[in-house]
């Protein structure tokens, strides 16, 4: 008998195992941490008693969330178009519910993910609907679970369909990925940032983090790298990595001016 175990602090899912694996490298990594209780693994079956997933609607995007909140906390994005619906980010519960949910929605060609503290479950979520996978190369080695259906691809940017780009932005980690939606925001445009940009308790603003449970910020150069990599493309909005954490309007404008007073700070100078 082999399980694929999940990490309960980073809620990532491992190959079929007799036991539990010994260390989580995602978790062992600086920019996370092991649980003040040790490292602890749980299982699908076991987290299906008690918690379920949410399906709702998260700034007319469709948002699919675990609750109660597990691991890092994340909700997933169902972006969904007449050629076929892309999830951004992922979430490691899949349950029966969700799955009949998102197939009345059209189901999911592929699932693309900004970074590995969301890969979680994506080869679950890959196998029930039978969708592609797309993740960044240079996080290659992040993957824990690299079955033959994921792709990893290389470059800037990977143009995918209905005009949205996936574009490798780098910063929290070197394979960072946001995805630019030109229909988003009533056409205005939207990027789908996970914590790649970060959207901060104001609102109104971003941040940039290599690290954020351990507060270890990015340089300089790196924030400007990030920025750089999404000024050829139109967004108004910016959808952060949890429920309800978006840049409503003007987020264009907001990535810049947030990466000009993260700059002030790293340099010195108060805001
Ligand atoms: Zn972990
Ligand atoms: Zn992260």
């Amino acid at each position: 008998m082999t399980t694929p175990y999940i990490c309960i602090t980073c809620g990532t899912q491992f190959p079929p195992s007799e036991r539990p694996p010994e260390r989580c490298p995602i978790c062992d990594d600086e920019r996370q941490y092991v649980g003040w209780s040790g490292q602890r693994w749980t299982t699908l079956d076991e987290m299906r008693r008690d918690h379920r997933n949410e399906i709702r609607d998260d700034l007319g995007l469709t948002g699919v969330g675990t609750a109660p909140s597990f691991a890092i906390g994340q909700r997933a994005l169902l972006v969904r178009t007449p050629e076929g619906n892309l999830l951004w980010d992922c979430i490691t519960l899949i349950d029966d519910a969700a799955v009949a949910a998102i197939r009345d929605l059209g189901g999911i060609r592929a699932i693309a993910i900004s970074h590995p503290h969301y890969y979680s479950c994506v080869v679950e979520w890959s196998r029930a609907f039978d969708a592609a996978v797309y993740l960044h190369a240079a996080d290659r080695q992040w993957m824990m679970r690299p079955e033959p259906v994921v792709e990893f691809w290389d470059g800037d940017t990977k143009t995918l369909w209905s005009g949205m780009t996936l574009i490798r932005a780098g910063g929290h980690f070197a394979g960072g990925t946001v995805l630019h939606h030109p229909q988003g925001a009533g056409g205005r445009g939207a990027l789908l940032a996970g914590d790649i940009i970060q959207v901060v308790q104001d609102r109104r603003w971003v941040s940039f983090m290599y690290s954020f449970p351990n507060y270890i910020p990015l340089a300089a150069a790196e924030v400007d790298r990030i920025v750089a990599s999404v000024e050829p493309y139109e967004f108004d909005r910016v959808y952060g990595a949890w429920w309800d954490r978006n840049v409503e309007s003007g987020a264009k404008e907001s990535v810049r001016r947030s990466a000009d007073r993260y700059k002030k700070a790293l340099a010195g100078a108060a805001t």
